[in-house]
């Protein structure tokens, strides 16, 4: 499982490969750059920690 990131929307998301577009808004492209891109490591940090919150 690998984490992707989407630029247009600023949503962060597991995918086993990285998808064409954004499965939250959609978008393809933004500012003529794929709109989904593989997230850095603190964006999964992020991630992971808003996950843990919402287990509480
Ligand atoms: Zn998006």
């Amino acid at each position: 499982m690998n984490y992707f990131y989407c630029d247009a929307c600023h949503y962060c998301f597991e995918a086993n490969t990285l998808p064409d577009r954004c499965p939250d808004c959609g978008a393809v492209t933004r500012n003529d750059k794929p709109a989904v891109r593989p997230a850095s490591n603190n964006e999964i940090d992020e991630l992971l920690r808003i996950r843990a919150e919402d287990n509480d």
